[in-house]
């Protein structure tokens, strides 16, 4: 069997179960080999039934004393009753609706079980165990076949349960499947890699941890390893077209630019610019990276090098992920460089057709020097005439593939900025922007007045509103920020809708108050946007659509109602709206606090305006999944390494693939493997 081939070649996948697994993504035999799992059970340790703990995985052996079957529920489930008892004492286990397991379920059978315990309602410190993770009940006198050791736990479904993943994954392996080295022998001696095949039996049904831990380590290992490979080579291939453009030294345009800005650039706006600089007078094509905390002021970074193309004969494009943001753009850049004669246009979706015509037109035939728009600037169709310069500002989504996109755009490989508040961390920045070179901009500009967070009560609310409605006497702005859009999605918090409606028939009666979220319609949210912008709005009731790069210097005060369900790089970026302009500002927090967790992340909140620290601590306590869930960066998912966790790992995987880039029989080796497992995202340095 080939690891491409139909999951239904497996023993036990008909048609509905393979319908069943397609939803889950697996469709070949491969997909399900790497489909890993969450978690392990070790059931090698049997707990006694007087020794259980309430809340922990257990597993208990014993056996069937009592049964009993019941009718329960309005929709009158069946609920399926046993008392187990192992010499110790008696556990209850409970299974609801699940009728068929009668046959199985027999007095005096041996059964295993493994799940959290719990004190029995009115059982006087007896136990009972309801959903359980597993269980097994012997029939004769054979052993027990998966109550003997680490057992995988995966992702499971409604449908699809445990029992049936471990049993498929068991005849997978079982089956001869070819399953070919993906990584070179040398590296794989070098790097003391487990062997694959024994790797993948391992991660599922390991004999023990230390093999675990070997099997997921030459599993993460492949899988960083062929992404570095990937980057590098995509990185090279950039490097060696000397298609790139070449900038002049700078000239007197810049120089005058430079003049007129209304303040000099901080210590690493400056080693920054001087970065970008040199990248663009080679002529190897710039793919730079600039990673700057909100407010640190990355724009004007941008507008230089943009300035910098212009003044060489070619034409730059600033992309934003919003219309606002790019509309935000073009203002500034209009206000600051059309003194100089440089000619900008916006391109955006609100154009009507003969209007973005236009534009187009002038960026083919070279009547305008910067263009200004959403991500649809680069788009398939849209033609320049000559495209020094690409700066994409907060745009995550511009991965591996529209870097690469570019690259096959016109005879002139463009140079390419990326400009970033999120706080990435080094790891990440390896894996997903391993082409890119990076910049750090750590400071703020002088004379920031800190922004004073406060964490409070929802009982405070009347007082925090009170204080919000006499900073609007005072003529400035604020924002009031909620997790949810409408009431229907959580019934316990109240929603924007309804805290809006509050607010503006409340406290809020004498003032102008508008919404925005996110499921309005992108020009009903921009008029609401803009009427912010230009003062006619007081108060802003909002979800997160607010939170990149909208620049309001007068609105210097923040209320985030139900605060803990936000993390906290996304706390981190919503404060950043305020506190620009010259005013003293103020981030209200409003948090019950119920856990631990959520008081101790809102006090790291209070604490620091470090984004880079913040983005560790979101990391530490909510785990990468949340952290880089929102993140959409081209790349591959990540099946089993974890960018936290990994970071020596990937550190090894690099090195590894440094090497090999300089080994021709290395890269004989991998440029399959990449071409058959990436081919989306590397197709550019595959195909040749
Ligand atoms: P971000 O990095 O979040 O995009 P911006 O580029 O929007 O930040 O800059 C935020 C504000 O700081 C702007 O009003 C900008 O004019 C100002 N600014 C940028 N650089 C400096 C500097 N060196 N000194 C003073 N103010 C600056
Ligand atoms: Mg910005």
């Amino acid at each position: 069997m080939k690891i491409t081939d139909s999951v239904q070649y497996i023993k036990g996948v008909g048609p509905k179960k393979k319908a069943e697994l397609a939803r889950l993504g697996i469709t070949t035999v491969y997909d399900l080999l790497t489909y890993f799992p969450r978690t392990y059970e070790d059931q090698s340790v049997l707990t006694r039934i007087a020794d259980l703990h309430p809340g922990e995985q257990q597993t208990v052996s014993g056996v069937i004393t009592k049964l009993q079957e019941r009718q329960g529920g309005r929709r009158g489930m069946t609920i399926l009753t046993a008392l187990i008892g192992d010499g110790s004492g008696f556990l209850k286990v409970t299974w609801f609706n699940q009728k068929y397991l009668k046959k199985q379920l027999v007095i005096g059978r041996r059964i295993f079980v493994t799940g959290r315990a719990a004190y029995a309602f009115g059982g006087r410190g007896q136990f009972e165990m309801s959903q359980l993770s597993s269980f097994e009940v012997l029939t004769g006198e054979e052993e027990p076949a998966m109550h003997c050791g680490i057992q995988p736990v995966y992702p499971a479904t409604e449908r699809l349960n445990q029992k049936f993943f471990r049993k498929l994954l068991q005849e997978a392996l079982a089956a001869d499947i070819e399953l070919p080295e993906v990584v070179p022998a040398s590296i794989c001696r070098e790097y003391r890699l487990m062997p694959r095949r024994e790797a993948f039996e391992t991660i599922h049904f390991p004999k023990d941890f230390d093999a675990l831990k070997a099997a997921r380590r030459r599993l993460a290992f492949e899988e960083l390893y062929l992404i570095q490979c990937g980057l590098m080579l995509l990185k090279k291939k950039v490097q060696q077209s000397a298609t790139g453009i070449r900038h002049a030294g700078d000239g007197e345009l810049l120089a005058r630019v430079r003049k007129s800005l209304p303040f000099t650039l901080t210590h690493d706006q400056e080693s920054t610019w001087q970065d970008i600089r040199r990248d663009m007078e080679r002529d190897v094509p710039m793919r730079r990276l600039v990673q700057g905390d909100v407010g640190s002021g990355k724009t004007v970074i941008a507008m230089l090098a943009l300035v910098k193309t212009v003044e060489n004969g070619c034409q730059g494009a600033l992309m934003a992920p919003t219309e606002i943001l790019a509309e935000q753009h073009y203002e500034s850049f209009c206000r600051q460089l059309q003194p100089f004669g440089i000619r900008i246009s916006f391109l955006s979706g609100r154009l009507t057709k003969k209007q973005r015509d236009a534009v187009y037109h002038e960026m083919a035939a070279h009547e305008t020097d910067i263009v200004i728009g959403t991500h649809a600037l680069i788009q398939d169709d849209v033609q320049f005439n000559r495209l020094g310069l690409v700066v994409t500002d907060e745009q995550h989504r511009f991965g591996v593939a529209q870097r690469t996109a570019l690259e096959k755009k016109g005879s002139c490989v463009p140079d390419v900025l990326v400009m970033t508040a999120t706080p990435i961390p080094r790891t990440m920045t390896l894996t997903v922007y391993g082409d890119l070179d990076v910049s750090l901009i750590r400071e703020l500009p002088p004379g920031r007045k800190p922004i004073r967070t406060f964490v409070r009560r929802p009982d405070r609310r009347p007082l925090i509103y009170r204080y919000v409605h006499s900073q609007l006497e005072e003529g400035r702005q604020a924002y009031v920020v909620c997790p949810l859009i409408e009431m229907k999605e959580d019934s316990n918090l109240p929603s924007a809708e309804e805290i809006y409606d509050e607010l503006r028939y409340g406290i809020f009666h004498d003032m102008a108050c508008g919404l925005v979220h996110g499921r309005m319609r992108p020009a009903e949210k921009e008029a609401v946007m803009e009427a912010f912008y230009k003062g006619e709005i007081q108060l802003l009731v909002s979800t997160t659509v607010i939170e990149v790069g909208v620049n309001v210097p007068n609105a210097s005060i923040m209320v985030v109602e139900h605060a803990d369900r936000f993390g906290l790089s996304q706390l981190h970026q919503l404060r950043g709206r305020i506190g620009r302009g010259s005013y003293a500002s103020y981030c209200i927090l409003v948090s019950e606090g119920k856990t631990q967790q959520a008081r101790e992340r809102l006090t790291i909140m209070a604490e620091t305006a470090d984004g880079f620290r913040l983005a560790e601590e979101d990391l530490r306590l909510r785990g990468p999944g949340q952290f880089f869930g929102a993140m959409q960066h081209g790349l591959p998912d990540l099946k089993i390494a974890d960018v936290l966790r990994d970071s020596d790992i990937l550190i090894e995987a690099r090195r590894a693939a440094l090497a090999s880039l300089a080994r021709r029989e290395d890269l004989d080796f991998v440029l399959p493997v990449l071409a058959l497992q990436y081919r989306e995202q590397f197709q550019h340095i595959t195909e040749s």
